[in-house]
């Protein structure tokens, strides 16, 4: 879900929408204009179905901005930084950069939405009763959001992790347990299972003649259980990365260069003979860059005889790992700056080049020997 197309900022957070998001608000605008209105409030014409429709699911959106603007506000406040909030198919994200420090936060931060949600849902509903009896189409917007609101509420407390009832759950098994990793490991479980239960029902309904409807609860299900599935994975990764040493991975002592290698020496040398990938660049023993395939890669192949490597380096996002770091945070500086290394640096000196093909090698080893323990006995 990166490529959402941003509609600005609320409180510094970037909201943006993808793409897949238009299909939602058009599917919801269809069956709201032609559905639901027309069943429950006869007799308006065809313009103002499908203009309440269209309102009904713009407003249901912004009900769900609002929840995962709930959810980004308890991390603040909890001295998480919120990256960003995307709104999809499926509803919303709020893109939080790292784990809650407690359960406790972790159920906080969790809980809010849900509330959230219902808090608008009986204020939608309140305001219908305010307008009185007439069929207006406020009314009847009014009326759908109260209902919408609170349906989303229960849905998302669902105890099934990564829905905000499996946070709860997760919250709670994290705080009964004392380990985030086996939480995490259970509530994705409950994701998963809830998923599959989703996928049965919407195949059930789709065989009871109620295809559309059918169709859309098993695509969630499908959803669920497949971002369970990443959850658990992601935390099985992490844990085979336990006790793991950034020096235990790097490239000890890599080959250097001066700025003014000609790019394709860069490539005849380092990366054909050598098998680099990368070549920290070095100026009086000082690390001013570093040259990688990708830097290659951006400039047409008949001006690597022209070109030197220190004008195609990268030096603007230089990160650095020590090579007594634990593997686990080196991991998410990589993903977090898309990098494909990192320089090992102690004490300004280089030591080290750790990158990201030397870690999934680790990790392919690990499943082909089955062990647990391949670089632990060197500490
Ligand atoms: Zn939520």
């Amino acid at each position: 879900m990166d490529a959402a197309l941003r509609l600005g900022r609320i409180a510094g957070i970037p909201v943006g929408v993808h793409p897949s998001w238009f299909v939602a608000l058009a599917v919801i605008t269809l069956s709201l204009a032609q559905g639901f209105f027309p069943q429950s409030y006869p007799g308006w014409s065809e313009v103002t179905y499908w203009a309440a429709g269209f309102v009904a699911a713009l407003a249901l959106f912004l009900s769900v901005l609002l929840h995962e603007l709930s959810h980004a506000a308890a991390a603040r406040a909890r001295g998480l930084a919120v990256e960003s909030i995307t709104l999809f198919i499926f509803g919303g994200v709020a893109h939080i950069r790292s784990e809650a420090d407690s359960p406790r936060d972790e159920f906080f931060i969790a809980v809010v939405g849900p509330v959230a949600s219902v808090l608008i849902g009986g204020l939608s509903w309140l305001a219908a009763r305010a307008l009185g009896v007439a069929d207006v189409p406020l009314r009847a917007i009014l009326e759908y959001l109260g209902m919408v609101n609170v349906m989303l509420a229960v849905f998302n407390l669902l105890p099934g992790y990564p829905l905000d009832g499996g946070r709860v759950l997760r919250a709670i098994l994290w705080g009964a347990t004392g380990s985030l990793a086996r939480a995490t490991t259970w509530a994705s479980y409950a994701g998963q299972t809830l998923g599959f239960i989703f996928i049965a029902l919407g195949v059930f309904q789709m065989f009871a003649g109620q295809l559309l409807s059918g169709l859309w609860i098993a695509f969630i299900g499908w959803f669920l259980s497949n971002a369970a599935e990443t959850s658990r994975q992601q935390v099985a990764a992490q844990e085979s990365f336990v006790g793991v040493r950034v020096r235990d991975l790097m490239l000890p002592d890599p080959p250097t260069a001066g700025p003014d290698l000609p790019v394709q020496r860069f490539i005849s040398e380092y990366v054909l003979q050598r098998g680099l990938r990368a070549l920290p660049v070095v100026v009086g023993g000082r690390v001013v860059g570093v040259v990688s395939i990708t830097d290659v890669k951006e400039v047409p192949a008949e001006r690597w005889g022209a070109l030197a490597i220190g004008e195609i380096m990268t030096n603007d996002k230089l990160a650095s790992v020590r090579p007594s770091d634990e593997l686990a945070p080196a991991l998410r500086l990589l993903a977090e700056r898309d990098l494909n290394q990192l320089l090992v640096m102690d004490e300004g000196q280089l030591l080290g080049l750790l990158s990201r093909s030397s870690i999934i090698r680790y990790l392919q080893l690990r499943q082909e020997l089955g062990a647990s323990d391949l670089v632990r006995g060197r500490r």
